[in-house]
């Protein structure tokens, strides 16, 4: 078994279910006492967070970059960045390891194309919904990204940073998340991509008949085939 490095703390709540994903997934593949092999990096998010709001993703690309040098010096055999947004660094973050950066929109992109999704609703971040690094890759794969309109980016960026990566979980919110996914649908979405982290905690699939690909599941579980394969 290869051994995984997951770069977390963006914020610590979805982190929790990178863990969890990655030991449920090796232990339904292996068996008996079976559980990943993971090193975690976990940042402090205030550093993350005050770079984003400042544009400044140099900044925070070197700190991340560095993170995932630490991973592969402690014996990772590839690295995962448990955030869609940071995902913005992703080159800078690559070029600093001689390990693979397992993309979260490669693993998202196969999930979709396996239950034949190929237009889909994006929900994230202001920033992974407004820039293109989650967009264009999703489109090398074929992928057709639709985005919320401006009032509900807002929303959706809103709750993110002032609910979800404190845990909180709120019902109005869950009802917003799910008219935006409803509306989107009904546009001719044919899933909806959970493009932040912390999404699957508030808005699950018995909520909804819409498809949905939770980003930090399918990023999971991508690494964990990758770190069984033969
Ligand atoms: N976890 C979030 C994401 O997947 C947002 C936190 C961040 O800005 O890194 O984009």
């Amino acid at each position: 078994m290869k051994t995984i490095g997951l770069i977390g703390g963006m914020s610590w709540e979805s982190t929790v279910t990178y863990y969890q994903t990655i030991n449920q997934r090796v232990n339904a593949r292996l068996g008996g006492y079976h559980s990943g092999k993971v090193l975690l990096y976990s940042v402090d998010f205030a550093e993350v967070e005050l770079a984003q709001r400042r544009e400044d993703w140099q900044r925070v690309g070197e700190l991340l970059a560095d993170a995932a040098a630490r991973l592969e010096r402690g014996g990772a055999d590839l690295v995962l960045l448990g955030t869609n947004t940071m995902h913005k660094c992703a080159h800078q973050i690559q070029a600093a390891i001689g390990v693979p950066l397992v993309h979260i929109a490669d693993a998202t992109a196969a999930a979709l194309l396996s239950r034949g999704a190929r237009r889909v609703a994006l929900l994230g971040t202001r920033y992974t919904m407004e820039q293109d690094f989650i967009k264009d890759r999703l489109a090398t794969h074929g992928i057709t990204v639709d985005v919320p309109t401006p009032p509900e980016r807002d929303m959706l960026h809103r709750v993110i940073f002032e609910e979800l990566c404190f845990g909180k979980l709120e019902e109005t919110s869950r009802q917003a998340y799910l008219a935006v996914i409803h509306r989107m649908a009904a546009a001719g979405a044919q899933a909806a991509v959970l493009g932040c982290t912390e999404i699957g905690m508030l808005v699950r699939q018995a909520d909804t008949s819409v498809p949905l690909v939770d980003t930090t599941v399918v990023h999971a579980e991508y690494a964990v085939g990758l770190a069984l394969e033969a």
